[in-house]
């Protein structure tokens, strides 16, 4: 299996090198030159399986020789051993044909968790295979800095450095990200927005010197093996609701089209799914780009499901590619577009493959509120915001097929939404229920590029 850019102008590459690459040379995101099928026996004889062998059984011919199978099976098994529940993915009824997977049993109470925690065992395994020490720099808005702390946290040959906009990201988070007590762990306050992050981190990357210098390395959702992790749970929850031999919907909470770019990605492989459903907040460049046929940036606002306030939807190119029957250079063109732009529209036979693919809806900030008062009242089920986007999105898309919506995030990571529209204040699972106790270490950061920079070789072990 060799691994092709979404815009044409970068050698093909294994796997393995496109997990350490990350973005592609020309800019373009790495997809599977082809997707491999699994057959209806195949997809039914994951029923019963553990979560880790059935991983195992639809992450394999991706993986190609990167790792043999007991190496990538010992991967899986430390990845998820650290989940605060056997299935790791349970899935639970909200009301008739309308079921909730929740994802956010690992460690830092997220889903990215189930692609970091193996992104993590992956990189330790390739680079005590070549000798190579890597320098991670990543920026966030919360989730994606804490699950990556906790994901490399304590392994030699990776440093990690996180960026986050300092104050503006929840107790829960900024306390994940600052806790850790290894020495490879740096949280950096930097003193500007969650943009500012990101344009500091992608300053350090197009410093070519600098970048080979400290071996650079990006995690941020467009790495391929990311979303290759996330495409086993739309299979053992289908699967647990009767596929293959039943169809099964999903309503997926999107922020940058990653999760629910992993839910397409199972559809090809040959899992029945009959809708698959963008939710998004208030913030719903997705949701008017399937309805208008235009993508048109606006500012972001800020909201109570904040891990999807964006307006640039970087994985969203790979199904873009797609949609445009796999032509690079007009994939090409449309990102450049947007990026100088501010918008492009998508032709229309490209408009009438993403129809055929995808539904979408949108929840404003007081549906989402309404919908986490409503769950519980009728369910018992405490909800975060990001999750309650998603149920109310799911709810306009209930009919004969089951959908599962996804839950991507404890209630108890974002408390101050949660109580303000349950009364509940949600307690931390017991395994972290001494976070608020631990001590802190974290080092504000001005937004200048050489200051970073000198930070970045200061800090990072030799
Ligand atoms: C990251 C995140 C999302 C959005 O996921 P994408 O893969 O970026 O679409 C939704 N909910 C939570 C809690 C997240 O952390």
């Amino acid at each position: 299996m060799r691994y092709i850019s979404t815009r044409g102008r970068a050698p093909d590459l294994s796997f393995e090198e496109a997990m350490l690459r990350g973005l592609a040379p020309d800019g373009g995101l790495y997809v599977p030159d082809t997707v491999p099928q699994m057959s209806a026996d195949e997809i039914a004889a994951l029923a019963g399986l553990s979560y880790e062998e059935a991983a195992f059984r639809v992450m394999r011919p991706f993986v190609g020789d990167a790792f043999d199978d007991a190496t990538l099976r010992q991967l899986i098994e430390t990845a998820y051993a650290s989940f605060g529940h056997d299935a790791r993915a349970p899935l639970v009824q909200l009301g008739p044909n309308h079921f909730l997977l929740e994802l956010f049993h690992g460690p830092t109470l997220a889903f990215k968790d189930f692609a970091m925690q193996l992104i993590g065992q992956m990189f330790q395994a390739s680079l005590a295979r070549s000798g190579d020490r890597i320098t991670i720099v990543g920026a966030t808005s919360g989730d994606t800095g804490s699950a990556a702390i906790e994901a490399f946290r304590g392994l030699s040959n990776v440093d990690v450095f996180i960026l986050y906009p300092h104050g503006r990201v929840s107790e829960v988070q900024r306390r994940q990200m600052t806790t850790p007590v290894e020495d490879n762990v740096h949280a950096l306050a930097l003193d500007g927005d969650f943009d500012d992050c990101q344009a500091a981190l992608k300053d350090m990357f197009n410093d070519h010197a600098f970048r080979d210098e400290v071996g650079l390395t990006a995690v941020n959702s467009i790495n391929w093996a990311r979303v290759l992790a996330q495409v086993v749970y739309f299979f053992t929850s289908a699967v647990s609701l009767g596929a293959p031999h039943r169809e099964v919907s999903f309503t997926v909470p999107t922020g940058n089209f990653g999760d629910i770019f992993a839910g397409y990605i199972a559809k090809r492989m040959g899992l029945p799914i009959a809708d698959l459903v963008i939710a998004t907040n208030q913030n719903d460049i997705l949701h008017r780009t399937l309805v208008t046929g235009e993508q048109v940036k606006t500012s972001v606002t800020p909201s109570i499901s904040p891990s999807m306030d964006i307006q640039v939807s970087s994985n969203f190119e790979r199904v873009l590619f797609d949609a445009y029957g796999r032509d690079g250079a007009l994939t090409a063109s449309q990102m450049a577009d947007l990026k100088d732009k501010g918008g492009f529209s998508v032709g229309q036979g490209a408009l009438e493959f993403l129809r055929e693919h995808f539904r979408s809806g949108r929840a404003s900030e007081e549906e989402t509120s309404a919908t986490i008062t409503g769950a519980l009242a009728s369910t018992g089920e405490l909800l975060c915001p990001h999750s309650a986007v998603g149920v109310h999105v799911a709810e306009a898309h209930l009919g004969a097929v089951p959908m599962i919506t996804l839950a991507t995030a404890h209630p108890a990571k974002f408390p101050d939404a949660v109580e303000a529209a349950s009364g509940i204040r949600p307690p931390l699972p017991s395994a972290m229920s001494d976070l608020y106790e631990r001590p802190e270490r974290v080092t504000q950061v001005p937004n200048a590029l050489a200051d970073l920079q000198k930070l970045v070789r200061d800090r990072r072990s030799h």
